[in-house]
């Protein structure tokens, strides 16, 4: 059996012109190879990764490197080129750069990372939320955290998502768990408003009054003004366009 010459960058030998000629288009001793190869295989994003093979296969026609059948042919498995060339195998796409934790799917990672507590900005950004100013070592509820997290912040729902109950999110950072007094619901917070709102009104009326002041209203007004004792009769008892003048629906009853 004839042999062609030696590859000049690694010794290695082919039975035929046609494989020596495939070799030398593919050594990766071959300096200027090796470089066009590393430069479309290393993974800028994790030092001493190669990219995933598809990335490569894009990669690779931009960097003039050679194809991954032909690299194949000479040194077997896509991993063991990587170990030809020094470099680890590819970061999973969807693992956690933040912890490494390795998820079934990018989306499930997204969303783990954006609340990973081994990100240190993350880590801030949920402890200058979550920790009481009262109670220290002890974080504050749910609904507290959502009012004074920052707008990059993962949210209480997400932090949940995470890890579970409240009480978990707490334990995750090291912090107390917050008696969890009833979240007030938001038609309690407008009825509350709407209490106090009426309230500052009738003390208003009740002092325009008390200078002189005649007072003309209309429904729900009215009645309110009325219960707080500062006006007996209401604008349905003059005529509708009176009421229409002074603001207030002409249908009052
Ligand atoms: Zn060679
Ligand atoms: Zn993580």
């Amino acid at each position: 059996m004839t042999h062609t010459p030696a590859c000049p960058h690694c010794g290695r030998t082919s039975e035929t012109a046609v494989y020596a000629a495939a070799h030398a288009r593919a050594c990766l001793h071959d300096p200027a190879i090796r470089a066009r190869t590393l430069a479309a295989m290393a993974d800028d994003a994790h030092p001493g990764h190669a990219v995933q093979v598809r990335a490569y296969s894009v990669r690779r026609v931009t960097c003039g490197a050679p194809s991954i059948a032909r690299l194949s042919t000479q040194y077997g498995s896509w991993a063991d080129i990587c170990a030809t060339l020094g470099l680890l195998p590819a970061v999973a796409n969807a693992q956690c750069p933040h912890c490494g934790a390795v998820f079934a799917r990018r989306s499930s990672m997204s969303a783990h990372a954006a609340a990973c507590p081994h990100s240190p900005a993350i880590r801030a950004l949920v402890l200058a939320a979550l920790c009481s100013a009262a109670a220290p070592g002890m974080a504050v509820t749910f609904w507290e955290y959502d009012e004074r997290a920052a707008p990059n912040a993962p949210s209480s729902a997400t932090l949940r998502g995470r890890y579970g109950s409240w009480a978990d999110v707490c334990a995750a950072f090291g912090l107390g768990v917050p008696a969890m007094k009833m979240q007030p619901s938001k038609a309690h917070l407008e009825a509350r408003e709407a209490a106090v709102t009426a309230e500052i009104a009738a003390d208003l009326a009740a002092a325009l009054v008390r200078h002189g002041v005649e007072l003309v209203s209309t429904g729900g007004t009215a009645k309110a003004l009325r219960e707080a004792g500062v006006i007996r009769a209401e604008v349905a008892l003059l005529d509708r366009s009176a009421a229409r003048r002074c603001g207030g629906r002409g249908d009052a009853q």
